[in-house]
């Protein structure tokens, strides 16, 4: 008898210079934040999003408290989002004080609906933040517009969206900061991390200054003040130089990467056509203005049995295939610090429905046909 190997969800990357970064990081004598590699990452990711500023953080949740801290929002503010998200969208705003206010999702890309913010927009909303969900850009034409219609900031959730585009721009940039994650369950990770991102020059000089515990101690080593002081609001949220070395590690083979992803995507994706077209599931739609970045294959059910089943059954088989997310709205802080206006009869239905199908860099081809043939196993069933 063999061993069972189990086909884990995901994987985290470790590439061949992974170690040899960490251990430079150590011969540079200089472990903790701004080092060699976070200077080396913050370029790579100001060239790659042609942007004006890119500051390495902790985690994708420090970027979005960062920008929750630059939103300067008075207790009370709102601000709009989706219920479909990790808490950590709302938690950011939740500690300035502020209101997550949920407006249901898309059924086509599970991003917020653009045409149902301007109905729960009142006199205290203060911001919108866009959650590019597996990657694909939530309509940030309309969204752009409906903020600069009643003066409101756009702060996008691209925890997701490495390398992933709307109209060829890349998320991110496309509102008024940008938060990324390097988690290991992202496309490029750093085991825990995170990104800020702006175009804006104000934002830009206030970002550096919230990131470094509120102190302008960056102008400082550049010589542009005599010395450093505390001048801001802001907390720690820089990683130590370990953590960017491993990054940097991991961004070198980026493209490598996204390859691997986006051809291990496209099979799952013609795989189950048939079942599509039997009903039996749902495939994910991407939208012509949207890039794919194979964040994530997902399959939507048709129900919450068939889902359970279907996780349960993959389980018998040694595949793990999670689902999320529990909607924000209906878990116990979001019912305390949130206000829904209106039902989310599409977040109910996909929290119940979706599944995610393992997808890492080295996901084997014979790997990911057992997957395949076990679901359509399953699904023959159905
Ligand atoms: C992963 C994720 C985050 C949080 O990122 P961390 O780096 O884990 O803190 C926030 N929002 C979304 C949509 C995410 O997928």
């Amino acid at each position: 008898m063999g061993t069972k190997k189990v086909i884990k969800f995901n994987n985290p990357v470790f590439t061949e210079h992974s170690e040899k970064y960490i251990a430079d990081a150590f011969a540079q004598k200089h472990v903790s934040g701004d080092g060699k590699y976070t200077k080396l990452c913050n370029e790579y990711m100001r060239n790659k999003l042609d942007c004006r500023e890119a500051l390495l953080t902790l985690s994708g949740t420090a970027a979005l408290e960062m920008a929750a801290i630059l939103a300067d929002l008075q207790p009370g503010d709102e601000v709009i989002m989706p219920s479909y998200t990790f808490c950590s969208t709302a938690n950011a705003f939740v500690l300035q004080g502020a209101v997550p206010v949920f407006v249901d999702i898309r059924p086509d890309t599970l991003n917020l609906d653009e045409q149902k913010i301007e109905a729960a927009i009142t006199p205290k909303t203060r911001a919108i933040v866009p959650v590019h969900y597996a990657g694909v850009a939530c309509e940030m034409d309309t969204i752009n517009a409906i903020a600069k219609k009643h003066n409101l900031l756009v702060i996008e959730d691209a925890a997701q969206a490495f390398d992933a585009y709307y109209k060829g721009r890349p998320l991110g940039i496309c509102g008024d900061m940008g938060c990324f994650s390097f988690h290991e369950t992202k496309n490029i990770m750093a085991g825990e991390g995170g990104l800020f991102v702006t175009n804006n020059a104000e934002l830009a000089e206030r970002a550096e200054i919230v990131r470094e515990k509120g102190t302008n101690r960056s102008k400082f080593f550049r010589g542009q003040v005599d010395k450093y002081t505390w001048v801001d609001k802001g907390s720690s949220y820089l990683p130590s130089d370990i953590v960017a070395a491993y990054l940097y590690s991991v961004l070198e083979i980026a493209d490598d990467i996204q390859a691997k992803r986006r051809k291990i995507w496209q099979r799952y994706y013609e795989a189950f056509a048939g079942a599509e077209t039997a009903e039996k599931i749902h495939r994910p739609i991407i939208p012509a203005e949207c890039s794919n970045n194979a964040h994530m294959f997902y399959l939507l059910f048709n129900n919450l049995p068939a889902r359970t089943a279907f996780i349960a059954y993959l389980k018998e088989h040694d595949v793990m295939a999670p689902f999320h997310y529990i909607p924000l709205h209906s878990s116990p802080a979001g019912q305390k610090f949130c206000r829904t206006p209106y039902e989310m009869p599409i977040t109910d239905k996909v929290s119940e429905t979706l599944v995610r199908l393992p997808l890492y860099y080295d996901l084997s081809e014979q790997e990911q046909n057992k997957v395949i043939d076990i679901c359509m196993e399953f699904m023959g069933k159905l």
